[in-house]
């Protein structure tokens, strides 16, 4: 039966075929009224996993979300689908509120979406406790893991739901779980096996090629890949710093990108407008520190790039996972250099607080730095970090072209045993520049005064370029072999770094290459992949198709503007191109294509076909 119900609400109110991965297990589970724990990588289709249960169960389905700024859009895009749904947070006015308030005791509403911290609140609490509830949905769960990346104390209250309400189903869903968080997650919410069923899906995202390449001159090796690879496109670019979002922002759009800013320095209302143009707009680039994008469903964005190093590899893995909801091609894209991991491994040194939480921010930034130097397949890496072994992908830039390996033993003996000598002979310890002044043989002041007998003693060879020094440095920092200490992040000795000095460890290291401009990635070389099924096909589309997909975007554009909400909202790019492709000719067929439910064929239908119809005459009129 409740299968038969959650297929059909799956075709009539989202116009989707059929469920994806773990997509039916998870919703027969919690429709059944059991607990879950669901880990699906982001546009995996979490959504649909506690939305179709929300409205085959009886009473309202609550949704507890970290990010109010989106819940009008999730709100919005529910009511366009025919879904009742609707949202309580600060941004209402009480008239507004009561409203909602009103609809949701008296079960007018399917879905209702909360913030964590309005589940301390009376008012909320007591609302609740005169409604029914189908079930609650804890969306973004690993904010409540202290071990994860990103912890939220207002996570810790959501404990509350299953001693208050313990008949009714709890879902949790998060894209990013390592092992350990996932114990975590289940632990803090009381959703451990067996009394909860837990759902981890296949964590590949396909469609994303992924490229980390060294730094040089970041903001030009960014404007490269967007005018190479990715003109016009959507995309969002991470920088570590507000005054650095800022100069990438200045930068694209003196170049002729269209870029935005937005990171935490900006005020509420430039922050919500450029977010909404973000959404709204056709082809724009946000430059953003990471207080950007958690949420943000925009299924078309082409590419995601970072010009600094993130903090872990959930972060970065959530963060790449913003590009490609929509299953089409995208591209992630990392510079990363020297610099980086001295200013990371600094920040975590010199970080307030406890030790064990020092040694957990360095723990990830160690499994970041390890996906950087990597000589094997990233995507690979990135799977097995998350718990599931898989084959080397073959589109990755370590894939494409394998870097070789050097043997870097005498190189780090020579370093290591600079650092060593300036400490033990001399009690001077020097930043990463005048390490490397001295191992190059330049006379900067101190190294004068060091001496140049000393120089030769140390058996310092000129004979490596800097840049190759600087790579040395870099990955001794990334392994552990040599470490940064204090405020002024000298550099210094670690345990290991012992084993090279005196046992005579081998020490391979990575060859960079100069940043190879993959021609044939992304937008030529797609491969094919699963999640294309939706009708999105890779290739480009021909251009009888092309001018159709132009036309039919152009109408949604002034659709949504008339009503207000982002063009997705209307038809994602997957459908339109479906339709671009192979042009329906009557309602029915309209309706067949994925992503057109009831709602939307009985608003759109015609329209669309008019489009079609108008566009087709014209063309036979051209062609006369
Ligand atoms: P997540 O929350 O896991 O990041 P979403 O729920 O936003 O992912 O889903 C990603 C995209 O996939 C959305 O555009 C959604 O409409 C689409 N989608 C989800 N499930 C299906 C399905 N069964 N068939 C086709 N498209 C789907
Ligand atoms: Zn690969």
């Amino acid at each position: 039966m409740a299968e038969d119900t959650a297929l059909d609400v799956l075709r009539r109110v989202f116009g989707y075929d059929s469920f994806r991965g773990d997509q039916r297990e998870v919703i027969d589970h919690v429709v059944e009224g059991g607990d879950a724990l669901v880990l699906m990588p982001t546009g995996g289709g979490k959504s649909l996993c506690y939305q179709i249960p929300a409205i085959v169960r009886d009473g309202v389905g609550v949704v507890v979300s970290p990010l109010i700024a989106l819940m009008q859009d999730q709100v919005d895009a529910l009511r366009a689908l025919g879904v009742r749904a609707g949202f309580l947070n600060s941004t209402l006015d009480p008239d507004e509120r009561r409203l909602v308030e009103a609809d949701v005791a008296a079960g007018r509403i399917d879905l209702l979406y909360l913030a964590p911290e309005a589940l301390r609140t009376e008012p909320v609490l007591r609302l609740l406790a005169r409604s029914r509830i189908g079930l609650f949905a804890i969306d973004e769960a690993h904010c409540v893991a202290q071990w994860g990346h990103d912890f939220r104390p207002d996570y810790l209250a959501l404990s509350v739901l299953s001693e208050r309400w313990p008949g009714v189903p709890r879902i949790a869903l998060t894209a990013t779980a390592t092992p350990r968080t996932r114990a975590e997650i289940a632990e803090r919410l009381h959703l451990t096996e067996p009394r909860a069923r837990h759902f981890v899906s296949d964590f590949d995202r396909p469609n994303i090629t992924y490229r980390i390449v060294p730094k040089k001159d970041p903001r030009r090796q960014l404007l490269t890949l967007l005018r190479s690879e990715h003109e016009g496109d959507a995309g969002i670019v991470y920088c570590l710093s507000r005054a650095s979002v800022e100069r990438t922002a200045e930068f694209l759009t003196a170049n002729g990108v269209a870029a935005l800013a937005y990171h935490a320095g900006l005020d509420a209302g430039t922050r919500a407008r450029h977010q909404s143009r973000f959404l709204r707009e056709d082809g724009l680039v946000m430059v953003a520190t990471i207080a950007f994008g958690m949420g943000i469903d925009k299924p078309d964005v082409r590419f995601v790039a970072h010009l600094d190093l993130p903090k872990s590899v959930e972060g970065y893995y959530q963060e790449t996972g913003r590009a490609g909801r929509d299953g089409l091609a995208a591209t992630a894209w990392l510079t990363y250099g020297l610099q980086d991991v001295v200013q990371q491994r600094r920040l975590i040194e010199s970080s307030p607080g406890e030790a064990a939480h020092r040694r957990t921010q360095a723990a990830h930034l160690d499994a970041m730095l390890a996906l950087c130097e990597t000589v094997g397949c990233r995507r690979r890496f990135l799977l097995d970090y998350f718990g599931s072994p898989a084959a080397p992908c073959g589109t990755c830039d370590t894939c494409l072209s394998p870097p070789t390996t050097w043997d870097g033993t005498v190189a780090a003996q020579k370093l290591l045993s600079t650092v060593y000598r300036l400490r033990h002979e001399r009690h001077q310890s020097f930043g990463v520049g005048h390490c490397l002044d001295i191992v190059l043989g330049r006379g900067t002041e101190k190294v004068v005064r060091f001496g140049h007998d000393r120089l030769s003693v140390f058996g310092v060879g000129t004979e490596l370029p800097e840049a190759t020094w600087r790579a040395v440095v870099r990955q001794l920092l990334a392994q552990g072999l040599l470490a940064v200490q204090g405020e002024h992040g000298t550099l210094a000795l670690t345990e290991a770094s012992g084993t090279v000095l005196w046992q005579h460890r081998e020490v391979p290291l990575r060859q960079d290459s100069t940043p190879a401009r993959s021609t044939g990635s992304a937008r030529s070389g797609r491969r094919t992949s699963g999640r294309e099924q939706d009708g999105a096909r890779s290739a480009d589309l021909p251009p009888e198709a092309q001018k159709r997909f132009e036309a039919l975007r152009a109408w949604r554009t002034s659709v949504a503007k008339e009503q207000g909400v982002p063009p997705y909202v209307v038809f994602h790019d997957a459908t339109l191109r479906q339709i671009a492709a192979d042009p329906p000719a009557t309602l029915t067929e309209v309706a067949a294509v994925n992503g057109v439910g009831e709602t939307k064929l009985a608003k759109y239908g015609t329209q669309v076909l008019e489009v079609l119809e108008a566009l087709a005459t014209s063309g036979a009129k051209d062609d006369t």
